[in-house]
């Protein structure tokens, strides 16, 4: 299929397009499994159309730890594939991506009474290098007292130890999401956001095509297909309801909670990975302005779109951060933002939340539908493999021998991509120098920028420069929400203040700051009357409040 721009202004040739196809796939859901999916799909030649009923990575895509990671403590659950899957996937994607998914040194403490001995950690780490298949400079460290205590001096001197000291790779989950999407778009998939699937239709017992709703008009929707493939997380059980075919294997949904500080209330020097005293392992990652600490992993029975930050899950990470580093005295009114997810984990019975399994499974049910659960970020571009070869069981023979073999391990995440750490940091320090003549003071936008969009500021710049209106800040906000409007999917205030720049979590205050101009040039973009408005900065000034205040009880 030829592509269409991904971009909302081009709205009605996508629904035109949905309206009017028989696609050999459909994917209900836009978070990293459903992305992946359609990329594996739409490369190796399938007819994809993918719907997402709120944005894309709206649901558990934008509230992991946000690490592509091989799982060190699956190791404590000799879930011995699982870490190799996740290990090797990280080079892999590393080098698609280098600006989104990048090396991030990891400090494991050991600590007097912790759960993580010497010996035992050197051997766990070894195992895991192996098993990760990791490269000569990723390899592990063990580290003596006074090296842990140089490499992060905030750690409790008289408790310590040593360290472990091995390699993870952070990313930005969301924009993880989205590039993948776009490139999907760029093999000729259709994509849209807010768009819900609501009902089935069957013939004989067989899924015939699905009704669903379009948030931006009211109006319904047919989309039919060959093969039909639920990758809605936390939500797959209640289509597996609609499609009645949910039967013994279930969800089991756990919640995970992150808070973020102000660097300076937390200034780690580098990532600390460690233990509880109830067993459980906590991240503290510097990101930007920031530093983030998580998660919690509690059972979950309620609302699946609202999912919020309880005053006990608040002090259960303020606990686990005061007891690491003791001098920090870190209090609630030291949190700046939070989020809150859910883990869509398949039920064991007689598992605690951390014992689950995050393993994947792929349930195929009589009708036709084959819904995906569990699993990883880290691991989408196998779970999307496995979707597709269970779909392509179904494709007549006739087109099967027109399907490529999957290639998505060389598909570039960005167009126009960088290749490299060196040509990441060289971009860098050129858009530091850039954005210096452009009259921006602020040392971190560079960084920003660039693991955000990575090659693509290049667009952005150019746009700032031909606006001549407002502050050189106000001009590049400005830009970037032009950008995210032409060229990614962007429908409204949260998308653009969420899931594309992520400023709700690590630069809250920038919202604040521009929430004015950014609703302006949207409501000229999209011609919002009063009332839209009115709903837009409602529902912004709803997820503000809810990444700052602390509830009593879940909704
Ligand atoms: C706290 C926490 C930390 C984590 N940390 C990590 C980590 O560091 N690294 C890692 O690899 N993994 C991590 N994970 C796991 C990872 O985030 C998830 O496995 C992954 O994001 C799940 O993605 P998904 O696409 O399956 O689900 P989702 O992202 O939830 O996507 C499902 C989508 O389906 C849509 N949808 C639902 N119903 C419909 C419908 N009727 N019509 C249309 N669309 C619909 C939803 O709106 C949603 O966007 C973490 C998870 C949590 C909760």
């Amino acid at each position: 299929m030829n592509t269409i721009p991904f971009s909302v202004l081009h709205r009605a040739e996508h629904l035109e397009r949905i309206r009017n196809s028989i696609f050999d796939l459909v994917i209900i859901g836009g978070g990293i499994t459903g992305a992946g999916i359609a990329l594996e799909a739409a490369s190796r030649g399938l007819e994809v159309c993918l719907i997402e009923k709120n944005d894309f990575a709206s649901g558990t895509s934008n509230k992991s730890t946000k690490l592509i990671h091989g799982g060190l403590r699956y190791l404590k659950q000799f879930e011995i594939g699982l870490v190799h899957e996740s290990g090797t996937e990280r080079a892999i994607l590393n080098h698609l991506a280098p600006h989104l998914v990048v090396p991030e040194k990891m400090l494991l403490p050991l600590i007097e009474g912790g759960s993580y001995g010497k010996t035992l950690t050197s051997l766990g780490l070894m195992v895991y290098d192996f098993l990760a298949d990791v490269n000569e400079d990723d390899k592990r460290k063990m580290l003596d007292k006074h090296k842990t205590l140089k490499k992060e001096p905030l750690l409790d001197e008289q408790f310590l130890l040593g360290g472990g000291y091995y390699t993870e790779y952070r990313t930005d989950d969301a924009r993880l999401t989205l590039e993948i999407l776009k490139q999907a778009a760029s093999f000729g998939a259709t994509i849209i956001n807010y768009c819900e699937m609501k009902s089935f239709n069957y013939t004989d017992s067989k899924i015939e095509n699905i009704e669903c709703i379009d948030h931006n008009t009211n109006e319904r929707i047919t989309i039919t297909a060959t093969n039909y493939v639920s990758a809605t997380g936390p939500w797959v059980d209640i289509i597996r309801k609609k499609d009645v075919s949910l039967n013994h294997k279930r969800l089991h949904l756990t919640k995970g909670v992150h808070i973020v500080f102000p660097f300076e209330k937390l200034p780690i020097k580098q990532s600390i990975y460690f233990d509880v005293p109830d067993g459980r392992m906590v991240f503290a990652i510097p990101r930007g302005k920031t530093t983030y600490v998580g998660t919690t992993d509690t059972n979950y029975s309620g609302d699946l779109d609202r999912v919020v930050t309880t005053i006990s899950d608040v002090n259960y990470l303020l606990i686990a951060i005061n007891g690491m580093f003791p001098s920090v005295k870190l209090t609630v009114d030291d949190v700046e933002s939070n989020w809150a997810g859910l883990r869509p984990l398949i039920h064991e019975d007689g598992k605690d939340p951390s014992e689950l399994s995050r393993k994947d499974e792929i349930f195929v049910s009589d009708s036709g539908l084959i819904s995906i659960a569990g699993g990883k970020l880290t691991g989408y571009r196998k779970m999307a493999h496995r979707v597709v070869e269970t779909v392509l069981k179904t494709i007549p023979k006739e087109k099967k021998e027109f399907i490529k073999e999957s290639f998505t391990d060389t598909i570039p995440l960005t167009t126009p991509a960088l290749k490299s750490a060196e040509e990441v940091n060289h971009y860098i320090e050129a858009l530091e120098n850039q954005l210096t003549d452009f009259g921006i003071t602020d040392t971190f936008y560079a960084a920003y920028l660039c693991s955000t969009f990575g090659r693509q500021t290049d667009l952005i710049l150019d746009k700032a420069k031909s606006i001549t209106a407002g502050t050189s800040n106000e001009r590049l906000v400005k830009a970037e929400l032009w950008y995210g409007v032409y060229y990614e999917m962007t429908n409204t205030l949260a998308d653009f203040f969420v899931r594309r720049t992520s400023r709700l979590y690590f630069d809250i205050n920038s919202i604040y700051k521009h929430l004015d101009v950014v609703l302006k040039d949207m409501s000229q973009y999209f011609n919002w009357d009063a009332e839209k408005i009115k709903t837009e900065k409602d529902h912004m000034e709803q997820l503000l409040y809810d990444a700052t205040h602390y509830y009593e009880t879940e909704f």
